[in-house]
């Protein structure tokens, strides 16, 4: 069995963005060389995401909305985790939106259903952040 481990690291320059990485996690698929196993992709901060759904800007847009109607960033000071630090909702929305993906590989292939693409749900941006990405198979 082959193992294939690398880090995507991200800088958003706002608080909140969706990033669809598929082509990142297809380069690193090709990298490894398997073409028979599973894909994992994880944020490595517990105020991002890692999910799949459909690479459309109207939702995008939707999933922020409802996001900040759960869990909204102001005022901070509702929140207890929020003594020296702001992002009780980033922590929340993350929750939400899951830390990780595991896709299975066919042929070489990320074997998606038609509108499936992977993407980074940042929360807390404005720093340098990484996502995981784990391919096990031969
Ligand atoms: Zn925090």
């Amino acid at each position: 069995m082959k193992s294939f481990r690398k880090e995507l690291w991200f800088e958003v320059p706002t608080r909140r963005a969706f990033i669809n990485i598929t082509p990142e996690v297809e380069a690193c698929l090709h990298e490894s060389g398997i073409k028979e196993g599973l894909v994992l992709v994880n944020a490595m901060h517990i105020t991002a995401s890692v999910f799949i759904n459909d690479d459309e800007s109207g939702l995008h847009h939707d999933y922020d909305v409802w996001l900040e109607k759960l869990a909204p960033h102001e005022p901070v000071s509702q929140y207890r985790h929020n003594v020296g630090e702001d992002n009780a909702d980033a922590h929340m929305k993350r929750q939400i939106m899951g830390r990780e993906v595991v896709v299975a590989v066919t042929d070489g292939r990320l074997d998606f259903g038609t509108w499936e693409r992977i993407f980074y749900g940042e929360f807390d941006g404005r720093r340098r952040k990484r996502a995981l990405v784990k391919i096990i198979g031969e």
